[in-house]
């Protein structure tokens, strides 16, 4: 065994928004190798095997999770650019992917500015803003699994609305993005603008996890579909749908996942009894939570 297991990792140090349990077991893979040998240590442990990038899209049990969690470092975070390409390590941040992409003149990843993730949350989700997402920068993806290593074109990794086909297990380990020639200013002008706009209309600057519902289909944002809904403030526990908006959950005063969890239930019930809609969760829960299902 390559990489070092450790127990009871707590979770809240590795999520945005501050809540969650101890992981079963815990490693910090920075090789391919490494990432290999942990993920044959899960599968001989009969343990599921859950990637976090910066946990900024994730809701741990506050249990704690019964998996191994792995955070992919070294290289499995760095970023490297050829011609127009950008290789970057599942583990690498957006915001390290930007910099390098502006430093060298490559645009097209300005959209990802105000998405706190890395390379391989961003593929796993499909992330996206301001009209663009995964699906338009990535070219390829190398997924490790237990049994072995495999490069998947953009194509075949299944991307959609906020949604990939990878598999529990499957760990984006690396990624190529194809972007094109741009001039620094030009990228820093953009993402100023488009930081400015984030900040008049989300809760920046407090502990959240992103957004909390999927955006149905048809002109009503989940957003503004709660809001209507008079959620804006409301709370549970320690956790507040946001007063700036309401499809974000912040973590107000020590809240824990099922605090998140209740708001999300009543913010559910609530689109379904005044829209007739179903929300769909786009934050992803681990550790056994579960969304109950709405009453017919
Ligand atoms: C303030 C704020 C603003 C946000 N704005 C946006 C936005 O505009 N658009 C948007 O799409 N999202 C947004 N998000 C949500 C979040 O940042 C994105 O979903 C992001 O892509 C998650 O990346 P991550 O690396 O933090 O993944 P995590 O949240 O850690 O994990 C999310 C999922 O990806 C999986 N995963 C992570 N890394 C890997 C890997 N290497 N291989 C396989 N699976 C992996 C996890 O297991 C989990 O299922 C926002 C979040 C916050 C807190």
């Amino acid at each position: 065994m390559t990489v070092a297991i450790e127990h009871g990792f707590p979770l809240s140090r590795l999520t945005t928004i501050g809540t969650g349990g101890p992981a079963r077991a815990f490693a910090r893979p920075a090789t391919e190798k490494e990432l290999a040998d942990a993920l044959r240590y899960a599968a001989g442990e009969g343990l599921e095997a859950v990637v976090v990038g910066l946990g900024s899209n994730l809701l741990a049990a506050d249990e704690g999770v019964d998996a191994l969690v792995l955070k992919l470092e070294g290289e499995l975070a760095e970023v490297e650019i050829e011609g127009e390409t950008l290789r970057a390590g599942g583990g690498a941040t957006n915001a390290v992917c930007l910099h390098r992409a502006r430093a060298a003149g490559l645009g097209g990843f300005e959209f990802a500015c105000a998405i706190p993730g890395t390379a391989g949350g961003g593929v796993k989700m499909n992330a996206g803003a301001y009209g663009r997402d995964w699906q338009q920068i990535l070219t390829r993806a190398l997924v490790v699994t237990a049994d072995g290593a495999g490069w998947l074109d953009a194509g075949e990794l299944g991307l959609s609305y906020r949604h990939s086909g990878l598999a529990p297990g499957q760990v984006v380990a690396r990624v190529e993005y194809r972007l094109q020639a741009s001039s620094p200013e030009a990228i820093k002008a953009t993402v100023a603008e488009l930081i400015a706009q984030r900040k008049a209309t989300q809760p920046t600057n407090k502990r959240t996890f992103g957004s909390v519902f999927k955006n149905p289909p048809g002109e009503l944002g989940a957003g503004r579909m709660l809001e209507e809904c008079g959620l804006k403030g409301h709370r549970s526990g320690g956790a507040m749908i946001s007063p700036k908006h309401a499809n974000f959950i912040e973590n107000a005063d020590g809240a824990t996942s099922e605090d998140c969890l209740a708001l999300m239930v009543e913010a559910r019930r609530r689109a379904r009894e005044r829209f007739g809609v179903t929300l769909e969760r786009e934050v992803v829960l681990v550790g056994g939570m579960e969304l109950p299902p709405l009453e017919t």
